[in-house]
């Protein structure tokens, strides 16, 4: 089948290359000119395991092109898949825009039947500002899907080939038939293809991310009562996830969810509530709760540090918003270090592929290291901010060599307290005494 994914970030440019592995044409297309050139070089311009080769096997064997000539892609496809970002709006609405423009192009370079499917997460009710915005632009007939995209950053190529379900959302049966043949590849194994009408589609997308925020923000506020009431919040997680009522996913208490897709899903839905006169109560919750959870490990280090944080120097490990991924889009690591720098700290930070983008964010106003230990050097004290796997089991003795200070703050309970108490180090983590 001919494709056309337009928006080549995190989703399009995975969608683009496991569609192209299961045997297909496709043309990735993207506005951003130089990110079409680099990717064109065989340079992916994000971090996410097993893609690099994906793409590169489908551009050898010339599945898979990109381009930034969006009329050519469109008229050569049968699908097209939106892709583009959905940013929010000061108000948390999801901002449309690009996902807008994309249909009026779409609209504009359409010659013949199109099937257009919009993977972009997007509130109920968009679809039909687009087949308006597409009416006005053709004559052509077309039918307009909803497929929202489940992937996890990080395990992004695995869930896109192996995804627990696909969901499509068509008001018209057989334009759903084609999706279902698209991913029939991929749901071999048993899957279900979830074939629902288009607002079902919309809203299931919103409805996972929001269930999973509050997972975690559940989790937060029980660890966080539990340093109140001196309770372990480990094992309480640990019990909880033993229940098969419960499971054990996003179970997992720290210093707040980021990250392109909660913080502005989770507003989107309050916003989708408030245009039909609901409140959103469990959701404003989960989205306070969250925005107090930075704030709260920065407590704990002003706490610590009694005479005040002028002149002191951090480490941080970790900055993208959780591991496997580069990204840093609303990582909790951005508003802990502002507040850091805010108070006259100084901050050495490392992160195992998140440095680049680090470097857009602050600058030179913290120090970027070039190894985990090197960030630490002469420091007061290291954060945790993200798990990486590489940072789970270090040289402590290399760790207390280097800093100044014996002082840990983990964000992430990557550490046992008790031995890290015992190899003398200040160590605070959360929910847990
Ligand atoms: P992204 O910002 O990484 O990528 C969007 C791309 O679209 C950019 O490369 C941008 O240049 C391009 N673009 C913008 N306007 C365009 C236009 N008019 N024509 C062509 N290209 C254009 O975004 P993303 O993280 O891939 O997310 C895309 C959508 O998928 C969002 O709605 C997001 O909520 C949703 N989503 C994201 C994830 C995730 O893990 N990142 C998971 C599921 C769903």
């Amino acid at each position: 089948m001919n494709i056309a994914v337009i928006g080549t970030g995190y989703v399009g440019l995975v969608a683009g290359g496991c569609f192209a592995e299961s045997g297909n044409d496709v043309w990735c297309v993207d506005i951003d000119a130089e990110k079409i050139e680099k990717l064109k070089k065989g340079i992916i311009p994000i971090y996410e395991p097993g893609l690099p080769e994906i793409v590169e096997r489908n551009v050898r064997e010339e599945r898979l092109t990109f381009t930034t000539d969006f009329d050519a892609a469109v008229k050569k496809s049968l699908v097209i898949f939106v892709a583009v970002g959905t940013p929010p709006t000061p108000s948390g609405a999801a901002d449309l825009t690009a996902v807008l423009n994309v249909a009026r192009s779409i609209g504009r370079a359409m010659d013949r039947y199109k099937v257009i499917v919009v993977k972009s997460t997007v509130p109920v009710g968009t679809s039909e500002k687009i087949r308006e915005v597409l009416k006005k632009e053709t004559k052509q007939p077309f039918d307009l899907l909803s497929n929202p995209e489940f992937l996890k950053q990080g395990a992004a190529v695995e869930d896109f080939m192996k995804p627990d379900r696909v969901v499509v959302g068509a008001d018209d049966v057989r334009a759903g038939e084609i999706l279902r043949d698209l991913y029939a590849p991929f749901v071999r194994t048993g899957s279900p293809v979830l074939l629902v009408d288009v607002r079902t589609a919309e809203m299931l997308k919103y409805a996972a991310n929001a269930f999973l925020a509050a997972r975690i923000s559940f989790m937060n506020e029980l660890a966080n009562l539990c340093e109140e009431v001196g309770a372990n919040v480990d094992m309480i997680r640990k019990g909880l996830a033993s229940d098969s009522r419960i499971g054990p996913a996003f179970l997992f208490p720290g210093v707040g969810f980021g990250g392109s897709c909660f913080p502005k899903d989770i507003r989107a839905l309050i916003d989708t509530g408030r245009q039909h006169q609901y409140d959103m109560k469990i959701l404003e919750a989960v989205d306070a709760v969250n925005q107090r959870q930075a704030a709260r490990f920065g407590e704990k280090i002003r706490k610590h540090f009694k005479d005040g944080l002028r002149d002191k120097r951090f480490g941080v490990w970790g900055l993208s918003f959780k591991p496997r991924t580069n990204d840093m889009r609303y990582a909790p690591s951005i508003k802990i270090i502002e507040s850091l720098l805010g108070e006259g700290a100084s901050v050495a930070a490392y992160d195992p592929e998140a440095m680049d983008e680090a470097k857009k964010i602050f600058g030179n106003r913290i120090q970027l290291s070039s190894s985990n230990y090197g960030c630490i050097e002469g420091a007061d004290a290291l954060l945790i901010v993200t798990e990486w796997q590489a940072f789970r089991n270090p040289n402590f003795d290399r760790i207390k060599a280097v800093m100044r200070q014996h002082v840990i703050f983990d964000g992430r309970n990557i550490y046992d307290p008790v031995q890290l108490r015992q190899l003398g180090f200040a160590y605070y983590s959360v929910g847990r005494v």
